[in-house]
């Protein structure tokens, strides 16, 4: 599924409340440095550069839209970056975080903003310095085993799992870790299942590394284009959130 305009929504969200998401990537194709098995927006492009969505596109109708939504007593509750891939690719991200922040204090003061991010990009200072300013950073870590790592993320760099944790780790406490949890096999048969006695010890010596201030669990919902992927259930997920709350004193959410 890819969303086919720069503004969407606004859909209530049970993360995130009345959550208005905001289309950095292209409508037409999808645009990350990671190609998850189970992204929601399918498989990467072929043509790697792909394209971005006009920052000044981006400011308008993100100011039309929160001006329409004010205009009926309806603000949202966050502004969400997600959409067609990895928000924090698009060249002019930075720029774009400021505008937003100065749309969202002048019309909507309330309104949070949050960033979907796998964080790989936090390395580039203005990046760096763009997601620091944001209310929330809700950043990927499915696994902090290199081999689970990257059968489920199929990153394009070739970073170790520590040398993604030294990423997540410049959050500063401030980042919300979210977690896939699922099993099954790939398209290339290799079997995945990130929530086994190993993958769960090493989820929480990681953990307690990166200290974020909270950690997110959630599975399958949605259309996946691997199509050999199995949903975890609800209460095996409540289970893993208890243990790995008990273990690092962090809070621990599943929806
Ligand atoms: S990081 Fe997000 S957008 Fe990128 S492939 Fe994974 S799920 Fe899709």
């Amino acid at each position: 599924m890819l969303f086919d305009k720069i503004i969407f929504g606004p859909i209530q969200s049970r993360r995130l409340g009345l959550s208005l998401g905001v289309n950095l990537l292209a409508p037409t194709a999808k645009l990350c440095n990671f190609d998850c098995i189970y992204c929601e927006c399918g498989w990467n492009a072929t043509n790697p550069e792909g394209t971005f969505n006009d920052s000044s596109d981006v400011v308008n109708t993100l100011q039309a839209k929160l001006l329409e939504m004010k205009n009926e007593g309806n603000v949202p509750n966050t502004i969400t970056f997600a959409g067609n891939g990895e928000p924090t690719m698009h060249p002019q991200f930075a720029e774009i975080i400021n505008k937003t922040i100065e749309l969202r204090n002048a019309i909507a003061p309330q309104c949070k903003i949050s960033v979907l991010t796998n964080a790989t990009m936090i390395n580039r200072e203005s990046v760096k310095v763009a997601l620091l300013k944001v209310d929330q950073n809700i950043l990927k870590f499915d696994s902090a085993i290199y081999e689970t790592y990257n059968a489920l993320n199929q990153p394009k760099h070739k970073r170790t799992v520590q040398e993604q944790i030294e990423l997540l780790k410049q959050f500063e406490g401030q980042g919300i870790i979210q977690t896939m949890l699922l099993r099954g096999t790939t398209e290339q048969g290799t079997s995945v299942d990130n929530t086994t006695e190993e993958e769960i010890e090493a989820m929480i010596i990681a953990l307690k590394e990166i200290s974020p201030r909270e950690v997110m669990l959630y599975s399958l919902d949605r259309e996946s284009p691997t199509t050999t992927l199995n949903q975890i259930p609800h209460e095996q997920l409540v289970q893993i959130a208890k243990r790995i709350a008990n273990s690092t004193g962090l809070t621990v959410k599943t929806t």
